[in-house]
């Protein structure tokens, strides 16, 4: 095993956005299948708890990890196939998500450029199918490979068997510290079909005097609103929104507008509607609220932040008072999309 490094008794603070300073027993850097497979069955009678960790993007831990973190960082981005409409691409899982994008951009492959600056690995976005600006990694997947930590089987998943959802995958419910998932591919399309009904992404393309789009100019404006909005966790600990936008009935939702008119929603699958979290956590007097070393950021009321020495226990009390806060004026549950740990 050349190509892995191993360390014992390591703080992760470097390896979390969120900047917690707790530590994991071991952790270990894979590089390659083969190493991963190989590290596994020797190391299975030893270890229980396993964490799998990507860019640490989306992750609170709030106490030590007693057991191995295993450190994705399987490369390569590969042509596999393509035909007169997609190219499909086979992505190591340990890439980094941004890099991904910059890679298809610059070769007008379109379908993930909603997507870009997203923090993290390529592994992690089936995960949570990420999604932002409209946009879904789901829209564009064609098939994953992942590993079971038990059994060592490499299992393919298609769209259906990874049973997407916003926000959601079954890596992220049954499945979840299951599999280990080592490369992903994408469907990316030759003749693409922009999406631009956000009107962030509207108005930022008119401020850029862009009237005909092509995919570089909705990645450039998406990165600029992206950077002019969302704190940066290299300066600011965060790990992205805090919470998932509710998802609730049209029946509950004609009751709470009643109360509330201004209310943030959008339709989204037949029968349902989305709330806008942060508008109702904003409602509840947080945004921009300091307490003690952590609070919810002063322009996006959805994120929480580290101001410097915040514990794990620390935001997740602040996610717990912001959770009740928003259920006792609106009666939604809201719940954590970050990975409590
Ligand atoms: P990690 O934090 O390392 O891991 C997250 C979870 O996935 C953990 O449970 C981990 O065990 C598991 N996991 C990681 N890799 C694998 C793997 N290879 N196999 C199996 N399980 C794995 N998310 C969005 O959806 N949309 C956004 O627009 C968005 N914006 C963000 C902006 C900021 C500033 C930040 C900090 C975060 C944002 N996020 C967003 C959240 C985050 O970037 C994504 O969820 C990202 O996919 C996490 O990747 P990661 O590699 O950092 O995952
Ligand atoms: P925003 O544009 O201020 O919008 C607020 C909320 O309204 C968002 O959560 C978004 O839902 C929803 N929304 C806005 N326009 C919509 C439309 N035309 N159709 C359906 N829903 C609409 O949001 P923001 O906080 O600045 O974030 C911009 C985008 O980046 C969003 O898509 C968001 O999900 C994504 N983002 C995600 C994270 C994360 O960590 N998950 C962090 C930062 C930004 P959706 O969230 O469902 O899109």
């Amino acid at each position: 095993m050349s190509s892995n490094s191993t360390k014992d008794n390591i703080s992760l603070k470097s390896y979390n956005t969120f900047g917690i300073d707790v530590n994991a027993n071991k952790i270990i850097t894979i590089e390659e299948v083969s190493d991963l497979r190989k590290f596994l069955e020797e190391d299975s009678h030893r270890v229980k708890n396993r964490l799998i960790l990507g860019g640490g993007s989306n992750v609170l831990f709030t106490k030590n990890f007693d057991g191995l973190v295993l450190l994705n960082r399987i490369r390569g981005i590969e042509i596999i196939k393509e035909d007169e409409e997609f190219v499909f691409v086979k992505v190591g899982a340990g890439e980094e998500w941004h890099e991904l994008v910059v890679w298809a951009v610059d070769k007008s492959y379109g379908g993930i450029e909603n997507l870009s600056l997203i923090p993290g690995s390529v592994g992690a976005g089936p995960m949570q199918n990420i999604g932002a600006y409209g946009v879904e990694l789901k829209d564009s997947f064609y098939e994953l490979e992942a590993m079971h930590l038990q059994t060592l089987e490499l299992k393919k998943f298609n769209t259906e068997e990874c049973q997407f959802g916003y926000r959601e995958s079954i890596f992220k419910q049954q499945y979840k510290d299951q599999f280990f998932i080592t490369s992903v591919t994408f469907k990316l399309k030759k003749h693409p079909q922009l999406n631009i009904t956000y009107g962030a992404i509207q108005s930022e393309l008119k401020a850029m005097g862009i009237e005909q789009p092509n995919v570089k100019d909705v990645s450039n404006a998406v990165i600029r609103i992206r950077q002019s909005k969302l704190p940066d966790p290299k300066i600011l600990g965060n790990a992205g929104s805090f919470f998932k936008n509710p998802e609730i009935t049209i029946s509950q939702f004609e009751k709470i507008k009643a109360e509330h008119p201004a209310i943030v929603a959008y339709p989204t699958t037949p029968g349902k509607i989305k709330l806008a979290a942060g508008w109702m956590i904003e409602q509840c007097g947080w945004k921009g609220k300091v307490i003690g070393h952590t609070g919810s950021h002063k322009d996006q009321a959805l994120v929480l932040v580290n101001y410097g020495n915040a514990t794990g226990d620390e935001v997740y009390q602040l996610a717990l008072d912001i959770k009740k806060s928003v259920f006792e004026k609106f009666g939604v549950e809201i719940n954590p999309e970050v990975n409590v740990y």
